[in-house]
């Protein structure tokens, strides 16, 4: 990525980042652009660097931040109307450590409300539009980021993947995707949708991008107990198995039938004819439990934003009804016109499969799905080092296609969901494009804290 130093200004490189986000306005990528806070803060990285004083390791990078992470620059509104108008007092771990390297931010994109989706459709202002066909989704929930990226407005921009949110719009715009294992990246300051599975992670167009950007923000954070203390920066990110020069990829059988879309499966095949040739091992694997995978996500998922959601009332944070004429009618209002549809329907699941009729028969057994979703993880890592697979079943389908059918949208993520349910990372790979020029992405999939050899194992694969 370039980086601000004597021969070119991180002025230069916001300037031309600000240019670039305004050329592409239709395609609805940034719901707040921070010209002024972000001009400021390149003036000051140019200074220092005159001066010969020391600079981040992103000095001068522009960025984009999906609009779900806290920081007092522009309003923080997850593109939801419930949260209009809320300016964030604190600043997110992983933002911060970003602006601690100097890296600017020069906007904030566009996602699905509170990031339920995956297609950016579910916006309160609007969907984004695909940066290879503007008749077509961008994905999501991280619509907008990805779009930022694929359209070189940005260097890199955040995400946050729950159950595909990050992998998914990567590969609709043929972009790199990471999300990282559970508990690896701090997620303070980030508008939580469901907490045993929301993970951080980055878009970037190369795997040393990613490397970087993980080094700069994985680690502890004491004001995230779920985080994992820094193996990132202290992992050597050699193959798994350093006493083979070769890695054993598993290929799941399961995922290889109809319901692929045929120019997915034909790059998957290329791809392991590409490792075979570079002496790599391919195990054909079967992962029958996974099957349970989106049931299980979409039960576990709902319950726990039913639970995330009750916080905003109309009381503490962003938008309020005006219409209200006592208390009961203050939330009643406000959660009724602040909420997006689909919102309210994961409320309304969520709080079904928790009541105490439907506990046992719904949460419990969803509950017990996951542990043998993360047994059949840890078994196929016993027979393999990484997993490639599909990251969707289509490339970018079109606007309007799935936005009255719900079942048709989680469908969506009947093979990204998996690894949000077992912790593990995974990073989305640019492997080629259709006929019509659509990119087609695969995800590599690891243990758990095997995300330094994952995106070194990336390069493979190129
Ligand atoms: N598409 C998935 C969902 O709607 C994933 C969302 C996400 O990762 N934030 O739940």
């Amino acid at each position: 990525m370039k980086i601000a130093n004597q021969k070119v200004t991180a002025e230069r490189l916001v300037r031309d980042a600000l240019e670039k986000a305004k050329h592409f306005a239709d395609y609805n990528i940034f719901t707040f652009l921070n010209e002024e806070a972000a001009l400021k803060k390149a003036r000051e990285i140019d200074s220092r660097i005159k001066k010969g004083e020391k600079v981040g390791r992103l000095a001068g990078v522009p960025y984009a931040l999906k609009d779900n992470f806290l920081s007092p620059e522009g309003e923080t509104t997850a593109s939801a109307h419930i949260l209009g108008g809320f300016n964030s007092p604190i600043t997110a771990t992983a933002v911060a450590k970003l602006e601690a390297e100097d890296a600017i931010m020069i906007g904030r994109t566009n996602l699905d409300a509170f990031a339920h989706g995956s297609s950016t459709e579910n916006s309160y202002y609007g969907p984004t539009l695909n940066a290879h066909d503007k008749k077509r989704v961008a994905g999501g929930s991280s619509g907008g980021s990805a779009v930022a990226v694929a359209l070189d407005i940005v260097e890199f921009a955040t995400g946050t993947d729950t159950g595909g949110s990050i992998r998914q719009p990567a590969s609709f715009n043929g972009v790199y995707g990471l999300k990282p294992t559970y508990g690896c990246i701090s997620r303070y300051g980030v508008v939580a949708m469901a907490s045993s599975t929301d993970c951080i992670g980055f878009f970037a167009k190369t795997p040393e991008d990613m490397d970087l950007l993980m080094s700069i923000t994985s680690g502890q954070d004491t004001k995230d107990m779920t985080t994992l203390p820094d193996y990132y920066n202290n992992d050597s990110g050699e193959p798994t198995n350093p006493s083979k020069r070769h890695s054993r990829i598993g290929i799941i059988k399961d995922f290889d039938n109809d319901s692929v879309a045929p120019e997915i499966r034909e790059a998957l095949k290329s791809k392991i004819e590409l490792l075979k040739s570079k002496g790599h091992e391919i195990v054909e694997l079967e992962m029958p439990a996974l099957k349970y995978a989106l049931a299980a996500y979409y039960i576990i998922v709902p319950a726990e934003v039913a639970s995330n959601l009750s916080r905003y009332d109309g009381v503490r944070y962003g938008f309020r009804s005006e219409i209200s004429s006592h208390l009961d009618e203050l939330y009643d209002h406000t959660r009724s016109e602040g909420f997006m549809p689909e919102n309210k329907r994961r409320i309304m699941i969520g709080n079904f499969v928790l009541s105490s009729g439907f506990y046992d028969a719904y949460f419990l057994k969803a509950a017990k799905a996951r542990t043998l979703i993360i047994q059949e993880y840890e078994k196929a890592f016993s027979k393999c080092d990484f997993l490639l697979t599909p990251v969707s079943p289509s490339p970018a389908f079109k606007l309007g296609e799935k936005v009255n059918d719900p079942v048709a949208m989680y469908l969506e993520d009947v093979m990204s969901v998996s690894l949000n349910l077992a912790g593990v990372p995974g990073l989305a790979i640019p492997a080629g494009e259709t006929k019509s020029g659509l990119p087609i992405g695969l995800q590599l999939v690891g243990p758990r804290r095997s995300d330094k050899t994952l995106i070194e194992f990336s390069r493979e694969l190129i």
